[in-house]
């Protein structure tokens, strides 16, 4: 269900902050974003230039700019805060990384504090340590990790940041790509053992929207992010269901925006108007249900 170019929604980046204010919002909340050490990112946007070898797809990163335009991006278009995501792909990093990240949120006043996690024998004092040193949104990426999230080594994770109700956002599903560890089904092992943990699944599940919705359904503190869900480049290979917007007006207040800005191959108004198309499309949801999304819900999880 591609927005249609007449359809509602910012046009473009220059409209969203006007569009954002006429839905009575104080500005964006945005789970899903990412900014990394700069070596990194340079290995990041290298990895989408070869896109066509990786996905079979031509992926131009839309916002590949210096730190500070990127940051001047988001405020342009009305994010009051965001969750920078960090995620590592090999034992060692990830203490690093949850440096990294503290640090960057201590100069951003829009960034909230993260971390992330890998199966490792560090792992319980590391994820301990930021959520002491105020983390309050966690990362882990089970695809580009390589690792299975009902790892051993991470069930005291999950344990802890259940209890202290840090949300993770865990990128769980096989999309864009099939790891040896997606699929939800495998996240759920770690659900059935945490019930309680505050799950966010990225990209609604891609492309598994069923068994994410089902997920949400039966845990109530599992939640779904909007990131590249329902925007014209994602459905031409992993297209939400057609009753996607029916579906969700029965789980409104359990989707937050997210983006993946700056990695994305479109702009940020994009992603909002995807948004707002579901919005649009089911009487049940509607205004409210753009105010939960884009700004409420997320602000919620996000302890602000
Ligand atoms: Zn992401």
């Amino acid at each position: 269900m591609p927005p249609e170019d007449d359809g509602p929604g910012p046009r473009t980046d220059d409209e969203v902050a006007g569009w954002v204010r006429s839905l009575g919002l104080p500005g964006l909340v945005d789970i899903h974003v990412h900014f990394l050490p700069e070596r990194m990112l340079t290995k990041v946007w290298e990895y989408f230039d070869r896109a066509e070898d990786h996905y079979g797809l031509r992926w131009p990163v839309r916002y590949r700019l210096p730190e500070p335009e990127r940051l001047d991006a988001l405020r342009s278009v009305g994010v009051r805060a965001f969750a920078p995501l960090v995620y590592p792909h090999k034992p060692g990093m990830a203490a690093w990384l949850n440096g990294w990240a503290r640090d960057f949120a201590d100069g951003v006043p829009e960034a909230v504090p993260t971390a992330t996690v890998y199966p490792e024998p560090s792992a319980q004092r590391d994820v301990a340590a930021a959520v002491a040193a105020g983390a309050r949104c966690v990362k882990a990426h089970v695809q580009v990790g390589a690792y299975d999230p009902a790892d051993e080594a991470l069930d005291a994770v999950w344990g802890l940041l259940a209890e202290a109700g840090v949300p993770v956002v865990v990128h769980c599903g096989h999309g864009p790509l099939r790891g040896a560890h997606t699929g939800l089904d495998v996240f759920e092992r770690v659900l059935r053992r945490h019930p309680r943990l505050v799950a966010v699944l990225a990209h609604a599940g891609m492309p598994e929207y069923d068994l994410a919705l089902s997920l949400v359904q039966r845990y109530d503190r599992v939640y779904l992010d909007t990131t590249m869900v329902g925007v014209p480049f994602t459905e031409e290979f992993m297209p939400v269901p057609g009753d996607w917007p029916r579906r969700l007006a029965g789980i409104a207040d359990r989707v937050v925006l997210g983006t993946d800005f700056p990695n994305i191959p479109y702009t940020y108004a994009t992603q909002l108007r995807a948004v707002a198309a579901w919005a649009e499309a089911d009487p049940g949801l509607g205004e409210p249900f753009l105010r939960a999304v884009l700004h409420d819900t997320p602000a919620r999880l996000l302890g602000m």
